[in-house]
């Protein structure tokens, strides 16, 4: 059966690159540890003149100052949106965006700046963003609460999570159904939204329909663990929740996570004499398994 999400407000205002909204930075606070060598920021954006109304696990495209070299305008990056629609403060007024500084090595082994992370990453506040969006139509919340929910993450993969959190236990309070996070960093000191820096995140771990699962994957064994790893230590759980029928599954991260959460499923409906294309696509075609990788 097919899943219904909730709606994107037919109200809300779509910019697009030949008119942004000229958004104003509110905050731009770090993630990640001060030892940590990645930096990922919480960056709030103020949407009160903007007439956006976005809803959970939709993006917001961001365009960063400045030319390419072909004289032309940089393509806009889109971000996931790391805020329910009630906003950083509760108040619908912000957006927030959780970013990543890509700093990469080019073949001769000199420093690469990403463009748009590193813009966004060094804004000030009171300093403005040109941005468009929101963006997505399928990435979203089921309407039913009762609904079981799977959410695995790796990196600022967690930012579309973070707002689902946020409206299941923060603004709705009454999410029925079981909620399950799987979240896969280097080390405990990038665990965004889960670590000492900030918990937003941790602190709705008592909430008893929430459960979730860290890896970390550049630590001594035999604690080193990638994101499949945890989801296939528990799978006995997680696919008991998915042949109940009433569950939407979301990945979301790096793309090269993808085939080994995938495999995990692929060896269970194996095992069990299943054809894992076959029942995937069936859940794709519901709307029930959602991947957003970049
Ligand atoms: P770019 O300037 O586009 O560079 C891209 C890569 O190429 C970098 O690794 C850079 O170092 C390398 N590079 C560039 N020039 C050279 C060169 N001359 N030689 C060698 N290497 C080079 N990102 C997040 O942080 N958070 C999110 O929530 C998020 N959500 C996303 C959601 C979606 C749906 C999608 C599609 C992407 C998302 N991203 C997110 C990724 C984001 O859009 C950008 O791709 C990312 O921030 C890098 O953009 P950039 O402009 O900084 O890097």
């Amino acid at each position: 059966m097919k899943l219904t999400k909730y709606e994107i407000p037919e109200s809300s205002k779509r910019y697009y690159p030949n008119n942004p909204f000229i958004a104003r930075v509110v905050s731009n606070q770090r993630l990640t540890e001060k030892e940590s060598a990645v930096d990922i920021r919480n960056i709030v954006l103020d949407l009160s003149t903007s007439d956006i109304q976005y809803i959970e696990g939709q993006s917001i495209g961001v365009i960063p100052p400045g030319e390419q070299t072909d004289g032309r305008p940089h393509r806009p990056r889109l971000y996931s949106i790391a805020s329910s629609r009630t906003g950083e403060y509760g108040c619908s007024l912000t957006v927030t965006l959780c970013v990543k500084r890509v700093i990469t090595k080019d073949t001769e082994g000199h420093e690469v700046q990403g463009i748009t992370s590193n813009y966004l990453c060094d804004l000030a506040i009171g300093d403005t963003v040109a941005i468009i969006g929101p963006a997505g139509r399928t990435f979203l919340l089921p309407q039913d609460d009762t609904t079981n929910l799977i959410m695995i993450a790796a990196g600022t993969g967690i930012a579309p999570f973070r707002a689902f959190i946020q409206r299941i236990y923060r603004d709705k309070k009454d999410w029925k159904g079981r909620v399950r996070l799987f979240y896969g960093v280097r080390n405990a000191m990038e665990s965004a939204y889960m670590n000492r820096e900030n918990d937003d995140i941790s602190q709705y771990m008592t909430a008893e329909t929430f459960e979730s699962y860290q890896a970390f994957s550049h630590i001594e064994s035999p604690s080193k663990a990638f994101v499949q790893n945890k989801v296939a230590e528990n799978q006995e759980e997680i696919c008991a929740m998915i042949d109940e029928g009433n569950f939407s599954f979301y990945l979301c991260g790096m793309k090269a996570m993808e085939a080994g959460v995938d495999d995990v499923f692929r060896n269970y409906a194996s095992s069990k004499g299943r054809n894992w294309d076959e029942i995937k696509a069936k859940y794709k075609d519901e709307g029930r398994w959602n991947v957003e990788t970049y």
